[in-house]
C-alpha cells in the first residue's frame, strides 16, 4: 500500500470457522495456518461492513461459511478515509446533487483487499455493483462461481469518482434496471447466487440442474402436501408415480411459462 494508514480499530473483518487476523499490511493468504486451500474466497468493500455476511448468514450459504466451504472478508472503507475525520467522498466535479467516493481512497481499499488475490481477472474478478452495469444473470453466477474469488466494490451516494473504475479496468455489475441506496443488497445478491454453485453448498446438486435459469428455462410449478387445499388439487400426473410422465409434465410447464411469461429467454432459446 502506499500510504501507512493508522487505522482506529481493526479494519478488516472475517466471517466464518476460516476468519483471519484483521490486518491493513498486505498479507500471503497461504501462510494462513487455518486456511482451507482453495476456499472460494469473498472480499467486499464497503462503508458498511457490519452489514455482512447479513442474510449470507442464514441457511445454506452460512452452513457453508461455517463449513469452511467460502470465505468473506470485508474491508471497511472509511479506515481508508483522508484525514482526522477519514473522509471517503467529495462534492461532484462539475456541481450538482450528492456526494462521489474518492478514487485515492478507493485506491487504497482495493490494493489492501486484493493482498493475496490472483491477479488474472479471469481467475478472480474484480466488480462494482452499478446500476449501469451488466445485468447480473446466472451464466455470471456459474463464471464467478468457478473463478478463486471475487472482489465486490460497494457504492454509496452518487456513486464512484470513474478514473480508480478505469485505473483498475473495474467491471460494473448490475443487480437490474432499478437504483438502490448502496451496493450492499446487490453485493449479497451475487454471492448468494454465486456461493450456491459452489461445490457441495447445495446438498442436493440435483436442484441446481432444474431450476429456474439453469437450463434456460423457467422451472416448473411444485406441489407438496396436502394433496388438496381449498378444493384445489395437485396435479394427479405427480402423484402418478410414472416418472416418465412427470418429467414430460415438468418440461411442458417450464416450456408454456417460459414462453408465456418470458418472451425474451424463448427467443434466446431458439438461437
Ligand atoms: N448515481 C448513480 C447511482 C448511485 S446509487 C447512477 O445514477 O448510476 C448508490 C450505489 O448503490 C451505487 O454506487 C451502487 O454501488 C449501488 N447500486 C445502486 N443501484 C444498483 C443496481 N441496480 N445494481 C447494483 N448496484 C446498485
Amino acid at each position: 500500500m502506499s500510504d501507512p494508514i493508522d487505522p482506529p480499530h481493526p479494519p478488516l473483518k472475517s466471517h466464518g470457522r476460516l476468519s483471519i487476523r484483521p490486518t491493513l499490511q498486505p498479507r500471503d493468504l497461504m501462510e494462513e495456518p487455518r486456511l482451507v486451500k482453495g476456499a472460494w474466497q469473498a472480499r467486499v468493500i464497503t462503508l458498511f461492513p457490519q452489514a455482512f455476511p447479513g442474510v449470507l448468514e442464514q441457511s445454506l450459504t452460512g452452513k457453508a461459511l461455517d463449513l469452511g466451504l467460502w470465505r468473506l472478508e470485508t474491508f471497511d472503507l472509511r479506515l481508508f478515509g483522508e484525514g482526522k475525520h477519514r473522509n471517503v467522498d467529495d462534492t461532484p466535479a462539475g456541481g450538482g446533487a450528492g456526494m462521489v467516493l474518492r478514487a485515492d481512497v478507493v485506491d487504497h481499499a482495493l490494493t489492501a483487499a486484493q493482498a493475496g488475490a490472483a491477479a488474472d481477472r479471469a481467475r478472480w474478478p474484480v466488480v462494482y455493483l452499478s446500476p449501469r452495469g451488466q445485468r447480473f444473470d446466472q451464466a455470471m453466477a456459474r463464471r464467478f462461481a468457478g473463478c478463486d474469488g471475487l472482489t465486490l466494490l460497494c457504492g454509496r451516494f452518487e456513486g464512484v469518482d470513474q478514473r480508480v473504475l478505469d485505473h483498475h479496468a473495474i467491471e460494473e455489475v448490475s443487480l437490474g434496471d432499478f437504483v438502490l441506496t448502496g451496493g450492499e443488497i446487490a453485493a449479497q445478491a451475487v454471492l448468494d447466487a454465486t456461493v450456491r454453485l459452489l461445490p457441495g453448498v447445495v446438498g442436493n446438486a440435483e436442484s441446481l440442474l432444474e431450476e429456474s435459469h439453469s437450463n434456460g428455462l423457467l422451472e416448473h410449478p411444485q406441489y407438496t402436501r396436502p394433496p388438496v387445499w381449498q378444493g384445489h388439487e395437485i396435479p394427479p400426473v405427480l402423484l402418478s408415480g410414472n416418472h416418465a410422465e412427470i418429467a414430460k409434465w415438468r418440461r411442458a410447464q417450464a416450456e408454456a411459462l417460459t414462453q408465456s411469461r418470458r418472451p425474451d429467454l424463448w427467443a434466446e432459446r431458439g438461437k
